[in-house]
Order: C-alpha cells, then sequence, then structure tokens
C-alpha cells in the first residue's frame, strides 16, 4: 500500500493570534473549516476524525492541548501521554492544513471566571464520578469554537456523552456550527481504541476487552426482545465480573438523547461502562435503536 502524501507546508500556530489568522485567511477564500479537538496522544480513533474532517472540509485544524479543567484533582492530568512530535507527523500525513497546540497559559490567561455548564446532561454516568470534567470539556469546546470559528467540529462516539453534551451547549447557545460525530475505532478484541489504553499491561489490555462484551451482551439481549434494562444490566454486570481485575465504576442504559435512565427500552438507547482495571479508568458505550416500540 502506498503511504499518504506528507504536507511539508503544515502550520503550526501555538497562539490564539497565529490560528485565527491561518483561518481567517482560509474562510475568506471561501474554504469550510473544519476542527478536530484533542488532547494529543493520537491514535486511530483521532486519525478516523481526522480523516473524515478532510473529507467534509477544505481547511482542516486538529487542536492538540491536554486541557487541565477538565481533569478532576488526583487525576492522570500530569502523566497524561504526550507524543507531539509523532502527533504532527500524523497530522502532516492525514493533509491537516494547521495544528493548533496552545499552552495552558496561552489558554487561560489569567484566572477564568467564565464557565460553561450545561446541566442534566452532565450529571448521570461519567458526571457522577468525575465533578467538574465537564464543566472543563464544555468551557475547552466553547473557547476552541470562538478562537477558530469552525464551520464543523468531530467528535467521536467513543465519548459519547461528551459528544450529546456539546451537540447540546452548540443548539443552547446558538454557536454557528455543527457537530459531527464518527464512530467508535477499536482494536481487534473490540477494546476501544484510548490514548489512556497506553497505560495498560499486556495482561490488562487483554482483560479490558470484557468491556465491549458486556456492551456486545446488551446488544444481543435487546435485540432478542429482552426489554428491562435491570435485567441486561444485571447480565452485563455478570459478564464483567468474569474478569477478576474489572473494578466496576456504573454500567448505565440511559436515553440516547437526554442521558435519563430507562427502566423499559425503546427509542434509541445509550448503554455505557466505566470500569477500571488497576488504576487506568476505562470508558466505553454502544447506541442501540430499536426503533418506536
Ligand atoms: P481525546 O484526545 O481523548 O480527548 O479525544 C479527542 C477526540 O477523539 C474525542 O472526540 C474522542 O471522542 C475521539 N476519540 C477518542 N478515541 C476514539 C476512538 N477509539 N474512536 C473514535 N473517536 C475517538
Amino acid at each position: 500500500m502506498s503511504q499518504p502524501e506528507r504536507r511539508l507546508d503544515m502550520e503550526i500556530a501555538k497562539t490564539i493570534e497565529s490560528v485565527r489568522k491561518l483561518v481567517s485567511a482560509a474562510s475568506s477564500a471561501g474554504a469550510r473549516i473544519g476542527l478536530v479537538p484533542t488532547m494529543g496522544a493520537l491514535h486511530i480513533g483521532h486519525i478516523s476524525l481526522i480523516e473524515e474532517a478532510v473529507k467534509k472540509c477544505d481547511f482542516v485544524v486538529v487542536s492538540i492541548f491536554v486541557n487541565p479543567t477538565q481533569f478532576v484533582p488526583g487525576e492522570d492530568f500530569q502523566k497524561y501521554p504526550r507524543s507531539f512530535d509523532a502527533d504532527l507527523e500524523i497530522c502532516r500525513q492525514r493533509s491537516v492544513d494547521v495544528v493548533f497546540a496552545p499552552t495552558a497559559r496561552e489558554m487561560y490567561k489569567a484566572e477564568n471566571l467564565t464557565w460553561v455548564n450545561v446541566e442534566k446532561l452532565t450529571e448521570p454516568l461519567c458526571g457522577g464520578f468525575r465533578p467538574g470534567h465537564f464543566r472543563g470539556v464544555a468551557t475547552v469546546c466553547a473557547k476552541l469554537f470562538n478562537i477558530v470559528g469552525p464551520d464543523i467540529a468531530f467528535f467521536g462516539q467513543k465519548d459519547g456523552q461528551q459528544a450529546v453534551v456539546i451537540r447540546r451547549m452548540v443548539a443552547d447557545l446558538n454557536m454557528p456550527l455543527e457537530i459531527a460525530v464518527c464512530p467508535t475505532v477499536r482494536e481487534a478484541g473490540g477494546l476501544a481504541v484510548s490514548s489512556r489504553n497506553e497505560y495498560l499491561t499486556k495482561q490488562q489490555r487483554k482483560d479490558a476487552t470484557i468491556i465491549y462484551k458486556s456492551l456486545e451482551k446488551c446488544r444481543e439481549m435487546i435485540e432478542s426482545g429482552v426489554r428491562d434494562s435491570k435485567t441486561i444490566i444485571a447480565e452485563m454486570r455478570n459478564v464483567l465480573r468474569t474478569v477478576p481485575s474489572i473494578q466496576i465504576e456504573y454500567v448505565s442504559i440511559v436515553e440516547a438523547e437526554t442521558m435519563e435512565a430507562v427502566e423499559h427500552i425503546r427509542g434509541r438507547v445509550l448503554a455505557a461502562v466505566a470500569a477500571r482495571i488497576g488504576s487506568t479508568r476505562l470508558i466505553d458505550n454502544i447506541v442501540v435503536d430499536c426503533g418506536k416500540e
């Protein structure tokens, strides 16, 4: 297979002013602007978003910013994987136009007093375990949207609750852009690709495939007609418990748009799991649509 061509003239913008200038020149020339927000340590999940952005847009900005405000105290902000040079190479090979890589000082110049809080949707699932996380995510995305001014921003279904929260923020605040959500990219065994998989040992990586197996069990049960979510969740927990190293944080089935827990499954639901293996926290989800029953 031939290697994709490297883009030699990719720009690296470290300041808000410089990325604005580059985007504004492209917009004036009529380009449709795409933004892929990331925290770097790019992998095939991120690449799928970049490829979609390159397909749909004329000018693509990838932001690489490990956003301190979305980490809860005691989490892995300091040790979060960083691989800037490799990330740049990946972006060049995928014909990205600009990598926006600001410092935390550039993004949060002084004490930050203005926050974006999306209510309700941020309470269940990860919201219950990472207080303040979605406030940090929504705020940094609002800032990135204001800085870059994209026509479309690309997110992954891997972080399903995040995608719903950002979509709602964009709708509620009348932000003039579209949110595209791309499917979750998985390893051969089903494990959702994640920057945090780097923390796992070989055995733990194997163990972690049980998370997707529990979600597949959920899909199977719904497809075979089971509608009581308690029954399905109990069975998913049984599947997860076959791997002793797993510590379950939550197993939930919620309505796909409102994130409200459902008792009787109908319409589009999101089944989501968060679990720890050792000290590594992993999340995954699937959306199942059972139509209008
Ligand atoms: P992160 O760098 O982890 O903040 O992720 C940046 C974006 O990539 C988010 O929109 C994620 O949902 C998305 N992403 C991460 N992992 C995957 C994956 N395995 N498949 C699809 N999208 C992903």
